[in-house]
Parts: C-alpha cells; sequence; structure tokens
C-alpha cells in the first residue's frame, strides 16, 4: 500500500521560503482547519526545552541518529538525540517534521515530511517510523541512515488542536498515514484532561504491514469507553482470522466506527492515507494536493460536511 503523500515540489518551494525567509509559512488549509490555535499546557512546553518547537528565527535543526529498529520488511523506527538530554521536541499535534539532506553528485536538495511518534515531552530523542518506497529520495536517505549520522529538520504544522473540541473523533488511515494519527491519538489520552472519544478504522496489505498495534491495543485496554480501533487488511493470514476485517474500508466499516450523530453532535473525521484511499472515503484533495478540495466519497455519502473532516 502507498503511503500518504504529496508532491513533493509542495515541500521543496515551502522549504525554501523557509530557507530563505527563515520561516516555515504553514499551507493554506492549516490556519482554519481546527479553527483554533492553542494546544494544552502538555503540547505546548515552554520554549526553552522545546528544541524543534517552530518559532519564526529557527532554521533548520540537525539532529544524529542514535538508534535503527526494523519495524517490518520496509518500514523502520528511527530515533534521532535531541541537542541534549534535558531538551523536548516540544512540537503541538500535529507536527511532521521536513527533512532536507541533498544527494551525493547533486545540488537540488530533498525534501520530504515525516511525522514523530514519540511524545512531545520525552527528554534528549525523538522518534519516527519511516516506510521505504524503492527509489524513492527522502525513504531511501531515511533507511540508509545508521547511528551517527545526521539529518536536518524543521516544523511543519498540519493541524493545531484544542482539548476538547470535538466531542467524538474518527480517524481513517492508510499505512504509514498513521503517523500523524497516533501523534494526535498520543496527546488525546496522555491529557487527563482531554475525554475526547476516538475511534480508529486502520488499513493495511497485510497484518505485517499494521504499525503501532501493540500500542493502539493498549490504548483500546485502558481507555475501553473511549477508544475503539477496527484494523482491516487486504490479504489475511489464518492466524489474524477474527481480529481483522478483509478488505478495503468501504461504507459498511466505516459506518459501524462512526459515532450516532444524534448523539455526538460535535465530530470530526480525520483522513490520512494514500490518495487514492483518501479520494474514495473523503473526495480528492484540491489544487494537486493543496486545498481540501470538495467533500465527497463515502463520507459525503453518509451526510458529513465539509468542515466536520480533514484531509491529510
Ligand atoms: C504530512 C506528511 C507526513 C508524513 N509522515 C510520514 C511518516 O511519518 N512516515 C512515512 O513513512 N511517510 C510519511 N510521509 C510520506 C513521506 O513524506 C514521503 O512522501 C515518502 O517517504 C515517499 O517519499 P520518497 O522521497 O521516498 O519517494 P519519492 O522520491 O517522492 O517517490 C519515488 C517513487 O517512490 C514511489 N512512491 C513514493 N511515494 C509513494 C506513494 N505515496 N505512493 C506510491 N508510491 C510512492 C513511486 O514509485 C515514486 O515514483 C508523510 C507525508 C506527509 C504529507
Amino acid at each position: 500500500m502507498s503511503a500518504f503523500t504529496r508532491p513533493a515540489v509542495r515541500y521543496a518551494a515551502v522549504a525554501s521560503v523557509a530557507v530563505t525567509g527563515g520561516y516555515l509559512a504553514t499551507r493554506s488549509y492549516n490556519s482554519n482547519a481546527f479553527g483554533c490555535t492553542q494546544a494544552h499546557a502538555e503540547s505546548a512546553p515552554s520554549d526553552a526545552k522545546a528544541a524543534l518547537k517552530k518559532m519564526p528565527w529557527k532554521g533548520f535543526t540537525e539532529l544524529k541518529v542514535e538508534s535503527v529498529e526494523m519495524v517490518n520488511h520496509n518500514v523502520k523506527k528511527l530515533t534521532f538525540a535531541l541537542p541534549d538530554n534535558e531538551t523536548i521536541s516540544g512540537i503541538a499535534p500535529i507536527t511532521s517534521l521536513l527533512t532536507q539532506h541533498t544527494p551525493e553528485g547533486g545540488w537540488i536538495p530533498v525534501m520530504r515530511p515525516y511525522t514523530p511518534i514519540s511524545p512531545n515531552d520525552t527528554p534528549g530523542q525523538i522518534s519516527f517510523m519511516v516506510k521505504h518506497y524503492p527509489g524513492g529520495k527522502g525513504s531511501t536517505k531515511m533507511h540508509s541512515l545508521v547511528p551517527g549520522d545526521t539529518m536536518k529538520f524543521k516544523p511543519l504544522a498540519e493541524l493545531d488542536y484544542k482539548p476538547n473540541e470535538f466531542s467524538h473523533m474518527t480517524f481513517v488511515a492508510g499505512g504509514s498515514g498513521i503517523t500523524p494519527i497516533y501523534q494526535l491519538t498520543q496527546a488525546i489520552f496522555r491529557n487527563p484532561e482531554d475525554k475526547t472519544k476516538v475511534a480508529l478504522l486502520y488499513a493495511n496489505n497485510t497484518e505485517e504491514d499494521i504499525l503501532l498495534k501493540k500500542e493502539f491495543d493498549e490504548l483500546a485496554e485502558k481507555f475501553p469507553d473511549r477508544f475503539s480501533r477496527i484494523y482491516t487488511v487486504s490479504k489475511t493470514s489464518s492466524e489474524g482470522e477474527g481480529l481483522y476485517h478483509t478488505g478495503y474500508i468501504d461504507k459498511a466499516m466505516l459506518s459501524k466506527v462512526m459515532p450516532n450523530k444524534m448523539s455526538e453532535r460535535n465530530v470530526k473525521v480525520l483522513v490520512s492515507g494514500p490518495p487514492a484511499m483518501i479520494e474514495s472515503i473523503a473526495g480528492a484533495k484540491g489544487m494537486a494536493g493543496w486545498t481540501q478540495g470538495s467533500l465527497g466519497g463515502i463520507l459525503g455519502e453518509l451526510g458529513y460536511k465539509k468542515e466536520e473532516v480533514h484531509k491529510f
């Protein structure tokens, strides 16, 4: 299954503004995506300790690889050391980090966003899960890194999130599109004041491709009244029978996780995955991925409104 992605040129353009101007402009849909600007205390640590928090004067920050772990056949978990053991990333959910490297023998920098999966207050470290696309410039570079190597990062705000802004959130993810969803899920459930209910529908090719399953299963056990999840895979093994749905996400599957709109009126749906998945669930994004586009797909058929859905 392909990862969620947008045209590389988009990041190159945005990032070149950042490099020259010293500030990375947020993309057009970010400003009012959730219609809010304030993150909770846990999500907005003091600037002094925050190594990667978005600040107007900050350019790229170079971090050293601390460890690399193979997660499955094409995904690695990469952990980078923050400048010292006292510092934290300090990024607010949902924030991705734009990586930048210049391929050997080339002169055009390659920039790709990856979304940290470690909590934003983890001291001294930041981790990512990166899927490898053979021939892909960004993921091949990330997969080639070994402890001691460095990579440049710059925060790229995806969405502002305010605790309890919604009574129910539905997360629909495919493949490595799970990383921003996981970042927000952690922020919600690590904040005792946030009472948001969350349902996750996560699609993959095979059971082996399901990322962060242990973490989601633990959350479902710990918060049975507030967190539920359904995994669906295109191909099952006998081992997984009973645990998983089979096939692509469809109306019946979505209806299972969607809240009852009579009891939960204040809802938000986040859809994060490959473009074909996004299109079938919520309609295609507009302007080659730059805008949210109109709402269509299954969510459109289910009567959702454009402002109730965000496409990554
Ligand atoms: C906000 C955001 C956050 C992201 N976070 C993560 C993350 O945490 N982890 C992660 O693994 N990825 C993440 N991605 C995807 C990541 O940014 C890259 O798009 C991905 O690694 C592919 O880049 P590449 O340079 O390796 O491939 P490219 O050089 O862009 O593409 C080269 C070839 O690889 C194949 N390929 C590349 N991307 C795709 C695709 N999406 N579908 C099908 N084939 C493809 C194609 O054959 C293509 O011709 C994120 C994307 C966005 C937009």
